[in-house]
């Protein structure tokens, strides 16, 4: 069954969550102040409404507590992120996701109830600062502050050779948990696999190591 999902604030950010989970078949309601952005957001979202999220009634008559999950992307006004946070969570939003501008203001969405609060712009920042430091990973998921997965391009170098030639476990304590080949996946591959030009492999270590690997030519 669809997910009931309500984004409040029809700026970029807001508008390209809201369109996403549509597209995956999910109910989206979007609400918005502004009456234009409202308009424009009507054929993205599954229904669009205008209304002011600090306004308690108009939250109440919208039926926001009955959303499963309320996501905030309000932009530049801090204070009224901040207080319709605040309003979601006594209203019993079970799950309540919010866009934070800097690190203080993401500590007070915190103490105000937030489940989770995300920095876009500091997000990508460091991924656009990673991407040009390795420029071999395709892509990076953090699992904690030291360890990661990748996608790294393999270098020329172990081209034609198999994982059990590379030895990523012993010569950089990294594993390859998948080898990609333009959209083919083989996952948990043999260590006799050979590595073909353009293999990208998806590798789990700690950061220090996989950025050696990464810096191999
Ligand atoms: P972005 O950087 O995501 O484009 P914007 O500042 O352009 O951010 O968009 C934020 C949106 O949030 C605007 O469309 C604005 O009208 C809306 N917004 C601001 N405050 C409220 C509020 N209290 N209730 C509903 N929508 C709001």
């Amino acid at each position: 069954m669809a997910n009931q999902y309500a984004v409040i604030g029809l700026g970029r950010f807001g508008i390209n969550i809201a369109n996403k989970l549509f597209e995956s078949g999910q109910d989206v309601l979007g609400i918005d102040v502004n009456e234009e952005r409202v308009d424009e957001a009507q054929s993205y979202v599954t229904h669009a409404v205008i209304a002011d999220s600090t306004d308690a009634e108009a939250m109440k008559t919208i039926g926001i507590r009955n959303f499963d999950t309320v996501i905030v992307a309000i932009g530049n006004d801090i204070q009224a992120s901040i207080l319709s946070v605040l309003l979601l969570k006594e209203m019993g939003v079970p799950k309540v996701i919010a866009k934070a501008l800097n690190k203080l203001h993401g500590q007070v969405l915190e103490k105000v109830g937030a489940d989770w609060v995300v920095y876009p712009e500091r997000d990508m920042g460091i991924r656009v600062a990673h991407q040009l430091l390795s420029p071999n990973v395709l892509n990076f998921i953090e699992i904690s502050k030291d360890y990661s997965v990748e996608e790294v391009k393999i270098p020329n170098s172990m081209i034609d050779k198999t994982l059990r030639e590379i030895d990523l476990r012993a010569k950089f304590n990294i594993s390859v948990i998948a080898i990609r080949h333009n959209h083919d996946i083989h996952i948990t591959p043999s260590p006799d696999k050979l590595l073909d030009k353009g293999d990208v492999l998806v590798v789990i270590g700690k950061n220090r190591d996989l950025e050696r690997f990464a810096n191999l030519d």
